[in-house]
């Protein structure tokens, strides 16, 4: 019990707006990306800047509260909710400063990947982000960052240059490879475990106009098109990122009629160089089939950046289940789409990224707290509806593939596309790096503080355990 008292002065010390269950814009605030997830956190704190995010950690810590942090809102796993806590959110701090001749961005930490491509945009400029724009720039970041520049240019954490970041102290620190390494290695992977980022530091780079786009092969055509992209980007350059999808048309998306009629295996990409070459390098991608329907066209970073938003809207039902892939074999194939032939949601997207053969797998493994850098592709169904009573039978056809895919799947998965919360999940992601962040977390954040996250629990281990 916090008495009026207390919250009253705890209100008149904010410079953003404290909001209570009972007040208007409280449903709208604890709506977030998955409808799946229904908290009601005893209060929201929309914060306008630093100082609140240090009075949050502040109160809170001194009542017993329990956070949730929020960016943009997206962890399908809802960890940007609390049940009768308070969520730290931060999704009003959305500065961005662009600098040209370093070629850096600062940022803060309620941006999105479009937000910041547009700032990008017009300096020529790109930072390697999520494949989708909706997406917030903070847990993204501080989980991995997977985007269409990863082949070229790695992880989005991989370019990230330092942080200011709140630790469950209240103490604002700058972190840095020269500055707290520790904390700067551990919160490059290990996601909001470790404190609240309030700026991100990033490199930019060069991208201007590239080539990029879809083609799109009904899905009666097989696995020939899946198979011919795995020989595809098995020589495919570093400055080209691919996706394969396989997905149902949703009524906007003007396609074909043979693309209405059934599902679609789409193979996106972006090529991140000269446009000539790009077309060159995409032309056999391009020719293959013919693909039904060819979208791939010059176009702004910026436009690639959300050139996929249309298939995850905000607001639906989301379960979602990821691995790694020991490779992209033929039985991967088959069994993807015999399962997405009988999905029972035409919402649902299966995806197949192309991270690897990179600069993320030329990063060396101990360098961040990011789980896994070697395996080439991800495999992510991303399961969607719109009515809740199809709940349990999208839930349970997600499982049902997810066992059928089992002998394909690496025992590695990437922390940010976790469906949920749970140990097995968290280990999988972190792999042997775990007892690493637990000894950090223990040094950064004995009480667990920082707890509705892909949570990492302290422990009490020997000096030595921090740099194994
Ligand atoms: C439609 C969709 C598309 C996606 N596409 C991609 C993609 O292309 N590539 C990719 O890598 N991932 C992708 N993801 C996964 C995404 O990386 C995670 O969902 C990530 O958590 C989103 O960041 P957010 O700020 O929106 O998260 P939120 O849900 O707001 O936060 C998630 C967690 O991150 C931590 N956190 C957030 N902000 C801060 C902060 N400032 N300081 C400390 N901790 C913080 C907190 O622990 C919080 O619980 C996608 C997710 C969705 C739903």
């Amino acid at each position: 019990m916090i008495s009026e008292s207390a919250l009253h002065e705890f209100r008149t010390s904010l410079r953003g707006q404290l909001l209570l269950p009972d007040q208007p814009g409280y449903d709208e605030a604890r709506k977030i990306h998955n409808a799946m997830i229904d908290r009601r956190p005893a209060m929201i704190l929309r914060c306008a800047g630093v100082a609140d995010v240090i009075t949050a950690v502040k109160f809170s810590r001194s009542h017993g509260v329990v956070v949730s942090v929020r960016g943009a809102g997206h962890n399908v796993a809802g960890t940007s909710l609390c049940d009768a806590g308070m969520v730290i959110d931060l999704s009003a701090m959305k500065g961005i400063r662009v600098n040209p001749v370093t070629g850096t961005a600062r940022v803060e930490p309620g941006v999105t990947w479009a937000e910041l491509g547009h700032e990008l945009q017009a300096f020529g400029l790109a930072a390697t982000g999520g494949y989708v724009g909706t997406t917030g720039v903070a847990g993204l970041t501080l989980g991995g960052g997977l985007g269409w520049m990863v082949r070229k240019h790695g992880l989005a954490l991989d370019n990230l240059l330092s942080a200011d970041v709140v630790t469950a102290e209240g103490q604002l620190l700058t972190v840095s490879s020269t500055e707290h390494p520790d904390l700067f290695w551990g919160i490059r992977g290990g996601g909001g475990n470790f404190g609240i980022v309030t700026s991100f530091e990033f490199k930019v780079h060069p991208a201007g106009t590239v080539f990029a786009g879809l083609v799109l092969h009904p899905a009666s055509k097989g696995s020939e098109p899946l198979r011919f992209w795995r020989e595809y980007e098995a020589t495919a350059p570093e400055e080209m990122t691919n996706s394969a999808l396989v997905f149902t048309a949703p009524p906007e998306l003007p396609v074909p009629d043979v693309l209405r009629r059934e599902p679609i295996v789409g193979i996106g990409g972006v090529y991140v160089g000269p446009l000539e070459v790009g077309e060159r390098v995409l032309r056999p991608l391009r020719e293959f089939g013919p693909p039904a329907a060819d979208i791939y066209q010059p176009m702004p970073y910026s436009a690639a950046q959300t050139m996929a938003d249309f298939l995850w809207p905000k607001g639906i039902y989301n379960y979602w289940k990821s691995s790694y892939l020991k490779s992209l074999s033929d039985g991967a194939i088959d069994t993807i789409l015999d399962f997405y032939s009988k999905a029972p949601s035409p919402r649902t997207v299966v995806v197949l990224e192309h991270n690897g053969d990179g600069a993320m797998s030329r990063v060396a493994d101990d360098a961040t707290a990011f789980g896994h850098r070697n395996w080439p592709y991800n495999f992510l169904v991303t399961t969607m509806w719109t009515d809740a009573a199809e709940t349990d039978a999208n839930i349970r056809w997600t499982r049902a593939f997810w066992e059928a895919m089992r002998p394909f799947l690496a025992e590695a998965a990437y922390v940010n596309y976790l469906g949920e919360v749970d140990e097995a999940g968290i280990r999988s992601a972190y792999g042997k790096k775990y007892e690493r962040l637990a000894a950090l977390k223990q040094k950064y954040d004995p009480t667990n503080f920082f707890c509705m996250n892909q949570n990492i629990r302290p422990t009490r281990t020997t000096p030595a355990a921090m740099t194994a």
